[in-house]
């Protein structure tokens, strides 16, 4: 990493500048959410965890404000899992009627 102070570089882990002696800033962790996903993305992956974590983050909210939103994402995402179910099967029992009225044409 470079020294903040005289921009050396420097090995990765170091903590002192090898040519000036200032400290070395770490590295920057790196974020949470490296790739910017909203709550509801974090929640459909099973990252609850990190989504109530992001979200305490953004909003100042107490974690069981937190925890209650994601529990909402969380049922949104399961309606919605369950009404493409019902879709497809609805879907499914029009093809078949469709076969078999193919099949046995009046
Ligand atoms: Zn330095």
């Amino acid at each position: 990493m470079r020294c903040p102070n005289c921009k050396n570089p420097n090995d990765s882990d170091a903590t002192i500048c090898q040519w000036c002696g200032a400290r070395c800033a770490p590295e920057p962790p790196p974020s949470s959410n490296p790739e910017g996903k909203t709550l509801r993305q974090l929640v459909k992956e099973g990252n609850s965890h990190l989504a109530t974590r992001l979200y305490i983050e953004e909003t100042g909210a107490t974690v069981r404000e937190a925890e209650n939103h994601i529990k909402k994402i969380k049922k949104q995402l399961e309606d919605r899992r369950n009404d493409k179910k019902v879709l497809l099967g609805i879907l499914g029992l029009m093809l078949f009627a469709i076969l078999l009225w193919l099949i046995f044409p009046e």
